[in-house]
């Protein structure tokens, strides 16, 4: 995927959760959508900043990364959100886009991907953008709404 899907799947990732968790349509959900909204798409940028720095797809494309960003809130106290841009990243490049990622790298360099994906350059690709969004959307959606005994350990995940 290239990074004008990236960033506009990060955005309406961010509108979507917004609305998910504060759904009434006023400042509380303006206000959440920008809590959520900005780090994730912060976060959605970083793996392709193996272009410059390391091998693309890998270097900054694994699970060992994403974990650090999970945990590092916890361990640290900021950076809340910026895992969910990172897997967002990862699920737009492995279902997205015809070429894989290396998910368990530097351990193995196997890039994995799913056969649905299309070319970056295709015209396709912001189609399969918003199918991936809308995905994560429902999703989430059956995290907050459809599953009740989750909603509290989901909301903490979330860090609200
Ligand atoms: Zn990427």
């Amino acid at each position: 995927m290239n990074k004008k899907g990236h960033v506009l799947n990060a955005v309406l990732l961010g509108i979507g959760l917004g609305y998910l968790l504060e759904p009434a349509g006023d400042l509380t959900t303006f206000r959440t959508i920008v809590e959520i909204g900005v780090p994730v798409t912060l976060g959605a940028m970083v793996p392709d900043i193996d272009t410059a720095f390391g091998k693309h797809r890998k270097t900054l494309h694994n699970l060992p990364l994403l974990a650090g960003f999970i945990a590092f809130p916890a361990l640290f106290g900021n950076l809340e959100y910026v895992w969910i841009g990172i897997l967002t990243h990862y699920v737009l490049d492995v279902a997205g886009s015809k070429r894989g990622i290396a998910l368990f790298y530097p351990v193995w360099k196997k890039e994995f991907g799913l056969p649905i994906g299309v070319a970056v350059s295709s015209k396709r690709a912001d189609l399969m953008m918003v199918v991936v969004t809308a995905g994560e959307l429902l999703l989430a959606a059956a995290i907050v709404y459809r599953l009740p005994p989750l909603l509290e350990s989901g909301r903490q995940l979330f860090g609200l």
